[in-house]
This record gives C-alpha cells, structure tokens and sequence, in this order.
C-alpha cells in the first residue's frame, strides 16, 4: 500500500486540468488513465468549439464555467502557442418559428456574459457567408476552434512541469473510503494499491460506474449514466462557409451543425442517437438524416458529398426526454466524504470549461 496526496482519474481534458491546478497549488498529484494516452475517449471525439457561453441557463455551472473557461481558454492558447481560430459563428433560423427564438436566446445569452452577440437579417447573414439559406441569424463573434489535442498536451506539460506525474495502462477497479482518504485498486501488468488524501473522479463516461465501485461512497447520490452518440459526417471537399454555422437547438445536442477543423476540414454533426452501450461506428445510412438536417441551410449539398466520419458519446445522467442537466460536481460538502471529488455528466462545454472547471474542483480542495 503507497500513500499518496491526490490522484485523479482520468487524464480527458478535465482531468489534465484539474491535475494541473492541484500540481500549481502545490499538491502532489498522480493522474491514472486506463487507456495508453491522454485524451482517447469523449476529449478527442467531439467538434473542438470554443463555445462562447449561450444556450445554459442563466447561474449554471455550465454557463459560468463555459464564460470563464473560453476566456481562459483564449489567454492560454495565446500564451503557449496553442492553436486555434476565434472564427465566430451563426446561429441560423430558417423557418419565421425559428426566427422567433433567436430572441430568446440571444437575451440567455447576455444573462450569462457573452459578449457581442448580434440579430442579423437574412440578408446580413448571406452578405457573410454567401452559400447561406436563412431567414435570419444570430452572430456569436466569440465562438472559435482549438486544437485539442495541442490544449491537452499544453496542460499536460505544465502539470508535469508542476511535479504531476501521469501513469498509463492504470485502470482503477475499485476502492473504499478510509480514514484520512479513499483507498483505491488499481489493476493492470502492474496492480497496486494507493491510499490517497484526495480523489478526484474525472473517469467521464465511467464516472457513474467508478462512484459505485467506492465503498462508503452514498449510493443515492451517484447519478445513472445513460449515453447520448453524436455521430458525425464529413465533407468531401472545400468548406463552403468560414465560419459555424448552427441551426437552432434541438432536445438533446445542438442541431446537427457544421464546423472547421483547423486543417480547413468540414464537418457535420454531432447528431443524437442514445445508446446503450459504448459503440463509437457511425451507420452509414444515419446520412440521409444529415442531408436533410444541412440542406435547410445549405441547399447547395450535393447527394453523395459526404461520408461518415467518426462519434463521440455524451456522458448524460439523466434518460432521453428528460430536461437538461447542469454539470455534476460533487465535494465533501455534498455526499459528505472527506477526500473525494466526483465530476457527473461533464458533456459540452466540458472541453472549453476544462481550465475554469479545474480551478473549482482545486478551490474545493483547500
Ligand atoms: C459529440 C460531442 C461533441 C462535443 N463537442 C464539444 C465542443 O465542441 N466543445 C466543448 O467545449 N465540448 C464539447 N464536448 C464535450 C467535451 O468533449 C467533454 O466535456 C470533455 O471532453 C470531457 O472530458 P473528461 O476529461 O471529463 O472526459 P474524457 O475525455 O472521457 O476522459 C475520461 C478519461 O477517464 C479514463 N478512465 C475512465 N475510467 C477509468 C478508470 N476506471 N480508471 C482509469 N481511467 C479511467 C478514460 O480512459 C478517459 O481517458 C463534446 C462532447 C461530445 C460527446
């Protein structure tokens, strides 16, 4: 049995920033990951968008954590060479019932501090983007694309920088609250045992599995995860648009949108299929719905344009139909075990949150 200060699990965006933030504020932290690398499962799976802040009701974590965390985000792209594109994006109405909540989110928006948000004309939008069909548009001037994997492997530097150490092939299988700590089993070639003062779950699509698997953790707080594919399609082709184009939001995910890579690759999705189980193949024949998604807004698609391309899975925990549901974060204040953090349905805006995400659970800490 080793004693240690901090382990996080998980080394996703999230858990590489939270690593991070307890390695500068001093900690000394061990980051254990199941798989062989940082970020292979929903952090390198999903539309890499700088989201500005809009769509989370006003006083959420997700739309406090999304407002700081993309400024943050910014600064730390500017500051360590990150790339990325503050390339700003449209959200399109293309119906007058459409047209009609843009109103509405634009005022969430604002009541969550997003910046510049603009109502354009049909005609304003098409004067942008000229392959646009629309009946009017809002403009987000503060949405962009990063590079996700330079993001992590920034935060990862830094954090090892700070003395934090990252093990690979380290699935945890289990633990058990202890005094002064949580007690977990970590398998793989080399099993062992870690008794550490502090816990910070950041297992993204396992988080939920991963609390139940802790003895002494209460069983009626941890949430069921249920999973929400979003699947995507790319382009063949030059992109027609050089900025987002979204429609308005659909239950569940964000309306099949269409994003740029910072390659200058387009592509469409995420949709939204709920599944049971991880299965990140896209079904070639879930096309036709992307054809008749994109078309409202770029009638100009051609049949046969585009191919699938890959998924990532929305760690949800609440089912299909249900409303919406803010990021879960949970300290000893909530479930009343000393040492343990756990992060529940941590889905878009996880990957722009991630630093001020990391900055919390760190506060939570002291
Ligand atoms: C389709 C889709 C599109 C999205 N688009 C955007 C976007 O454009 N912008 C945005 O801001 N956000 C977006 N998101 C959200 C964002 O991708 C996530 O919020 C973020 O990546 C979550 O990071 P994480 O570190 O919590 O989880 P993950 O990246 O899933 O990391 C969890 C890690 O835990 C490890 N792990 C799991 N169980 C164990 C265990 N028992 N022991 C050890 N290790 C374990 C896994 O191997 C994994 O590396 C999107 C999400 C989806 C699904």
């Amino acid at each position: 049995m080793e004693d240690v200060d901090v382990v996080v699990i998980g080394a996703g965006v999230v858990g590489i920033a939270v690593a991070r933030a307890l390695a500068l504020a001093g900690r000394e932290v061990i980051v254990l990951d199941a798989a062989e690398a940082i970020g292979t499962e929903t952090s390198s799976r999903n539309s890499e968008v700088i989201h500005a802040g809009i769509y989370y009701p006003r006083g959420s974590l997700m739309a406090r954590f999304c407002v700081q965390g993309r400024r943050m985000l910014y600064r730390f792209c500017d500051e360590r060479g990150v790339p990325y594109r503050n390339c700003g994006k449209l959200i399109v109405a293309t119906s007058a019932a459409e047209a009609g909540s843009l109103a509405g989110i634009k005022a969430r928006a604002e009541a969550n501090g997003v910046e510049g948000m603009r109502m354009l004309s049909a005609a304003e939008a098409v004067a942008m983007e000229p392959n646009l069909a629309c009946t009017a548009a809002l403009f987000s001037p503060t949405t962009g694309v990063v590079d996700s994997h330079a993001y992590m492997l920034a935060l990862q530097g830094e954090a090892e920088h700070a003395g934090a150490v990252f093990v690979f092939h380290a699935p945890v299988e289990g633990g058990r609250v202890v005094d002064g700590g949580v007690e977990l089993a970590v398998g793989g070639a080399e099993a062992t045992r870690l008794r550490a003062r502090l816990v910070v779950n950041s297992a993204g699509l396992h988080a939920c599995a991963l609390a139940r698997g802790i003895a002494g953790m209460p069983r009626q707080l941890i949430p069921r995860e249920y999973y929400a594919k979003g699947n995507y399609f790319t382009l063949l082709g030059k992109s027609p648009f050089s900025r987002l184009i979204y429609p308005v939001p659909v239950p569940g995910g964000l309306g099949v949108h269409i994003t740029i890579d910072l390659g200058g690759q387009a592509r469409f999705g995420p949709d939204v299929e709920w599944i049971e189980r991880i299965d990140y193949s896209v079904d070639p024949r879930r096309a036709d719905g992307f054809y008749d998604a994109v078309r409202r807004y770029w009638p100009a698609l051609r049949d046969g344009q585009i191919q699938p391309g890959y998924a990532g899975i929305r760690p949800k925990i609440v089912a299909k139909g249900a409303p919406a549901q803010d990021f879960v974060v949970q300290g000893e204040a909530v479930h009343g075990v000393p040492g343990l953090v756990n992060l529940f349905g941590i889905e878009s805006p996880g990957l722009t949150a991630a630093i001020a995400l990391a900055g919390h659970v760190a506060e939570l800490a002291r």
